[in-house]
């Protein structure tokens, strides 16, 4: 079989304050640059990323012929300019390959340009009119999906993650390749249902680790190949949504396949069902950096693990710079004892620090140096230097896993009974490494603070004895109800059990 192969990621936040152009496509970030021609079939080698695995998985017995690969760093708005240009790219490169028997797409399903609310539906309407209605068009996508009617209609199959921390990216893209040679050796067309959620469920809400995402994505796997309505469930994704996107279509989406319609619309009935009841559950608590901090102290006992606070909307994998010190200077202002907070973005105090050397007492206004939240000031005062590092090393934790870390220098200070891991790059604290490399180990901690939503759960959740989801500066609100929404569709609700939009 001849397959064509190619990406193009995502995730659009409309209230960010800057949009991806062009060059931001280009580059590498976490993920590798934009990749063109021969060398992005080994690219993704050995990498967390769905065309790896759908490289992995089929490679052997088919020649698969490579077209334009890129993603950017979740920002607002994908620019005209760039969105035309790789799109330009990847039907150029579609056409140049001659007639092919399938296409897959590594997609995000949340992209909004300066010109198309719905990215990906446009990105599928595209290659389609270039294959035509017969040829297998399946792409995967990321749990953060806004799912629209379009994308659905004009691809075969969209199989989505079922992590959240992501760490099945792989596997994602293996199980729409091993979707795509059922349609091909079948030769038939599947029946699609779609459902969707009346409300918006936060960011941190989602995690699949917790409840209710938990017992709702065994479901998902437990009804993907049952036999309902006279026929076969063939797949079953449910993508819990990006929120802060302002557009019509935001919001959780079940999506089936079968062999027969009734088999589909049984299983999206049946996810769509389980997702109406786990509404209330989706709710979540947020806390004041002041009640987090005052109840972790309380509760906070030897031997149990850390009670760890995640300073959400300062995330740097969600737009935050990782400086901002709500929950530092919390900390320090009610003693906490055993007390970390990692990893805190400040260049400037991490060389003046490692110029001191360890052992040295030095005066330093820490933190809130970058406008994550214009109302603070730096935390000021002495610091002991507790470790310099290089902040080179290797993580080791289920989603970072493998990759080489480099923050740049970094120390580890302290204040009393508050510490805290200060590095020249911004990262989220989402590997224990992270901190044990500086010589401290998390889990001796009573609290510990991490720049982070829901990646660190892969790493701190098994040693944590309590998360709390704390509400401090940052630009990546958790409060959904805060966001300036004006396009959403009437009737869905902002949050779970929440005031309805437009009412
Ligand atoms: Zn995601």
């Amino acid at each position: 079989m001849r397959i064509a192969v190619g990406g193009f990621q995502h995730e659009t936040n409309t209230f960010a304050p800057s949009k991806a152009d062009y060059a931001a496509f280009e580059q590498a970030d976490s993920w590798p640059a934009l990749q063109r021609g021969e060398p992005l079939l080994s690219a993704f080698t050995g990498m967390n990323v769905p065309i790896a695995g759908f490289i992995d998985r089929a490679s052997a017995g088919n020649t698969l012929l490579p077209l334009v690969w890129c993603s950017a760093t979740p920002s607002a708005h994908v620019t005209e300019d760039a969105f035309e240009r790789i799109m330009g790219m990847m039907l150029e490169d579609l056409r140049a390959a001659g007639p092919v028997d399938a296409v897959y797409l590594d997609l995000h399903g949340a992209m909004v340009t300066e010109h198309f609310d719905d990215g990906e539906g446009e990105i599928l309407h595209r290659v389609r009119a270039v294959i035509g209605p017969d040829v297998p068009l399946v792409a995967s996508l990321d749990l953060h999906a806004n799912v629209t009617e379009r994308m659905v209609a004009e691809a075969d199959a969209l199989i989505a993650y079922r992590t959240y921390p992501h760490v099945d990216m792989t596997e994602t893209g293996a199980r729409a390749a091993e979707h795509l040679f059922a349609l091909l050796k079948s030769g038939t067309r599947q029946a699609k249902a779609m459902r969707r959620l009346d409300y918006l469920i936060p960011l941190t809400a989602q995690c699949t680790l917790i409840e209710p995402a938990s017992s709702l994505y065994a479901l998902v796997g437990e009804t993907e190949g049952k036999l309902m309505g006279n026929g076969r469930v063939t797949s079953v994704s449910f993508t819990t949504g990006f929120p802060p996107t302002d557009i019509p279509e935001c919001g959780p989406v079940i999506i089936a396949y079968g062999d027969t319609e009734a088999a589909a619309e049984e299983a999206a009935e049946r996810i769509a069902q389980a997702g109406r009841a786990a509404e209330a559950a989706f709710s979540e608590k947020l806390w004041s950096p002041c009640d987090a901090v005052a109840y972790a102290i309380a509760n906070a006992a030897p031997g149990k693990g850390p009670i760890v606070l995640a300073d959400t909307q300062d995330n740097p994998g969600a737009g935050g710079n990782g400086d901002t010190i709500g929950i530092l200077a919390e900390l320090i202002a009610q003693d906490a004892q055993n007390a970390a907070i990692a990893v805190l973005f400040d260049p400037e105090c991490a060389a003046r620090a490692a110029e001191a050397g360890e052992g040295a007492q030095v005066h330093l206004a820490l933190g809130a140096k970058t406008g994550g939240a214009p109302e603070e000031r730096p935390v000021e005062g002495v610091f002991e230097v507790m470790r310099v590092t290089d902040g080179e090393f290797l993580a080791t934790g289920p989603f970072y896993g493998g990759s080489r870390m480099s923050l740049g220098t970094t120390v580890r200070l302290r204040k009393g009974g508050v510490q805290v891991v200060v590095a020249s790059r911004k990262g989220q604290c989402a590997d224990k490494e992270m901190i044990c490399h500086t010589g401290l180990d998390p889990r001796d901690l009573a609290i510990l603070a991490v720049k982070s939503s829901v990646h660190f759960r892969a790493d701190f959740g098994p040693m944590a004895s309590e998360v709390l989801v704390v509400e401090s500066p940052g630009p990546n609100i958790a409060d959904l109800t805060k966001l300036p929404f004006t396009r959403l569709r009437p009737g869905l609700r902002v949050t779970p059990l929440g005031k309805a939009f437009g009412s």
